[in-house]
């Protein structure tokens, strides 16, 4: 059986996604949900897409009834993940979201429940999570090559455009770099230092007031401390051009990632020498293995579900709660 999936948000992202998908074995595109009559038709004829699997924001809830679709792909603003997610669940089909999963993790949470109640797959964009040289790292840790790890870097940002854009509006965005781009070096520390962080601390920093308003993060530095003594220290940033590197290091040897999270090739090394794991389409990846977690069952080497992407939400907020008040933030509470 092969995954049928309906995209919803045919922005720059989500037309990655159905490109990708042309290449997957186990995902198919087969529907839309769009505000934007033109786009279904240009996605129509391009993906050969019946009419009876297209939806808009208002009516999308009818795919309840559509037996054609088995899983929605929000691939929408940040801030609408929650409500579009839960409608999805409600309608009883399978949810993929992308990152960040939602603003915070009350929200989160309850995107979980909701889909737990309503017995389908909550799935979280983190095409990572499937990379072969992040998963070649993660292979050497588990095997004791780097001794025991004392220490992560992520350095995550880019230098952001357009002032008008979604991702600078709070109400749509939930915060700025760190929630799109941040969020890579707090999931990345996550799984290269391969435990949860037990404390928090932050530094928030802002050259352009007008550019990045109130409630929209420019440059937020943060460290975690996690319960065998490791530390990160992370940067997020909208104010750095291509910044991208991931740095691991043990009492035995180093990983490097550089770059880390962008579509690729990702690059990398560690002290016996480069990674060679050949590149193929994070997104054609991500649909298979993801594919194979919706219909097979599949354990992932990284979990991509919804309590990974809660976890994610729950450090972001103690990363803000401590750039806001200067002080430590005790995860373990
Ligand atoms: P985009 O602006 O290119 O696309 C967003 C789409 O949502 C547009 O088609 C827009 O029309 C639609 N939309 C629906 N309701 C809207 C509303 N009320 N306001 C504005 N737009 C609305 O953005 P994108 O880059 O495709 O990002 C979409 C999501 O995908 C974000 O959550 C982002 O974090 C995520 N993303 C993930 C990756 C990744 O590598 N995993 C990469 C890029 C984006």
């Amino acid at each position: 059986p092969v995954l049928r999936v309906a995209i919803m948000g045919l922005g720059s992202y989500g037309t990655r996604v159905a490109e990708a998908m042309q290449s997957s074995k186990k995902a198919k595109l087969v529907g839309v949900i769009s505000g934007t009559p033109s786009k279904v038709k240009d996605w129509q004829a391009k993906y050969n897409i019946p009419a009876k699997n297209c939806y808009n924001y208002e009516n999308f809830d009818a795919i309840k009834n559509n037996p054609d679709i088995d899983a929605v792909y929000v691939i929408t603003p940040n801030a609408l993940h929650h409500d579009q997610v839960i409608r999805v669940a409600k309608a009883g089909k399978h949810a993929i979201c992308e990152k960040p999963m939602a603003i915070n993790a009350k929200e989160g949470q309850e995107m979980v429940d909701a889909c737990n109640k309503a017995n389908v797959k909550l799935l979280v964009g983190y095409r990572l999570h499937f990379e072969p040289k992040t998963l070649e790292i993660i292979r050497m840790r588990e095997a004791g090559e780097f001794g025991k790890i004392m220490f992560f870097q992520g350095l995550s940002g880019f230098t952001i455009g357009d002032p008008n854009q979604w991702r600078l509006n709070k109400q749509l965005a939930g915060g700025g770099a760190m929630m799109d781009i941040g969020i890579y070096s707090v999931n990345g520390a996550r799984y290269m230092v391969g435990e949860e962080p037990v404390w928090v601390t932050a530094q928030e920093t802002k050259t352009d007031p007008v550019k990045f308003k109130e409630g929209v993060d420019e440059t937020i530095q943060f460290q975690f401390g996690f319960p065998s003594g490791a530390v990160a220290s992370c940067l997020s940033t909208y104010s750095m051009s291509n910044l991208d590197r991931f740095f691991l290091n043990g009492t035995e040897g180093f990983a490097e990632l550089h770059p880390a999270t962008g579509y690729g090739p990702i690059k990398g090394r560690t002290h016996k020498g480069e990674l060679t794991q050949p590149h193929q389409t994070h997104q054609t990846v991500q649909m298979d293995e993801m594919a194979a977690i919706i219909l097979e069952g599949k354990k992932p080497v990284v979990p991509v579900d919804g309590e990974e992407g809660l976890k994610d939400l729950k450090i972001i907020d103690a990363i803000y709660l401590a750039a806001k008040t200067g002080k430590k933030v005790d995860l373990t509470v």
